[in-house]
């Protein structure tokens, strides 16, 4: 085993996923851990905790950086943490890099967890690709590498396809604004979209299957599911228009678990694209699940580095 091993953390909702390895060698170890206590000291323990493991692993000498995928948005300037974080409302206005014990000596990079799927995925395709990463999971997360790097704006704020209007004067989203993506093709969306308009007081703690559940007793809740697949198809139709990108990977946990269905969404893209875009983009399912995040951590890190 080459000792040159970087350790990448992936914070999610409600776990934090974690594991080392590097470009070469690929995936070493990968685990998930639940986030218990949602505080800035919780989250800390646990990183800690984590680190512990990996010194009794692989010794903590022999990791030479750390990279951590974070939901939220990065302020390219300040490296810090903007706007809401509704599912670890403490998470803002900081810098993910307080998360590891400066006293290790071991740089950290970071940044948002979309970026990192789309960056771990691309490092299995080929170096040269335009690749767009989507996960549908809570939220619509997206990202942008070219040519092997992770496409960020002036500001840090490109690729929030979550929050670009797809209905006019539409459902509220969490950003605070109406008739984002997000708000019509998550799965909090249309959770959200079934309490507020079905009545059903317990959606919020659906978890996927049980949306696809309901939904097969409720054709009112299955139409909101084939909008929200039809919007994301569309969106990502356009995206397409203003990127050219070669790849779109569909990722996350709605992608994994069967919200929408692949092959619909690239007829809905056939439909709304161009013929010169439709023959150059394919459409592709992510090929790492639920550890994309983490390998796209790792690589961010040891391309720091090296
Ligand atoms: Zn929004």
């Amino acid at each position: 085993m080459d000792n040159n091993l970087y350790l990448g953390f992936d914070i999610g909702a409600s776990s934090v996923k974690w594991g080392y390895g590097s470009c070469q060698q690929g995936l070493l170890c990968f685990e998930s851990v639940t986030i218990s206590d949602k505080t800035l000291a919780g989250l800390q323990n646990l990183f800690t905790q984590i680190i512990n493991v990996v010194d009794s692993k692989i010794g903590v000498n022999n990791v030479k950086g750390i990279g951590i995928g974070t939901p939220g948005t990065i302020e390219r300037k300040t490296g810090k943490l903007l706007g809401v974080n509704p599912n670890l409302q403490f998470w803002t206005g900081l810098s993910p890099a307080i998360l590891v014990d400066p006293g290790l000596n071991i740089p950290v990079s970071y940044d948002n967890d979309a970026n990192l799927m789309c960056l771990g995925e691309a490092s299995l395709l080929a170096d040269d690709l335009d690749v767009v990463g989507i996960t549908i999971g809570s939220g619509i997360g997206s990202g942008y590498v070219r040519s092997k790097e992770v496409f960020h704006g002036s500001h840090g704020f490109a690729m929030e396809l979550g929050h670009i209007t797809v209905v006019e004067e539409g459902e509220p989203c969490n950003c605070g604004r109406k008739g984002c993506l997000e708000a019509y093709a998550s799965i909090e969306g249309i959770k959200s979209r079934a309490k507020r308009h079905l009545n059903y007081d317990h959606a919020l703690a659906w978890n996927l299957q049980g949306i696809l559940l309901h939904a097969q007793a409720d054709q009112r809740l299955q139409s909101y599911i084939q909008e929200g697949e039809r919007l994301l198809g569309k969106s990502l139709a356009n995206l397409c228009i203003v990127l050219d990108p070669d790849v779109i990977l569909l990722g996350g946990g709605g992608a994994e678990g069967g919200l929408y269905c692949p092959q619909r969404i690239d007829a809905i893209l056939s439909e709304n694209l161009p013929g010169i875009n439709r023959s150059k983009t394919s459409l592709r399912s992510a090929a790492l699940g639920n550890k994309a995040g983490v390998l796209g951590a790792i690589v961010l890190a040891e391309r720091k580095i090296v």
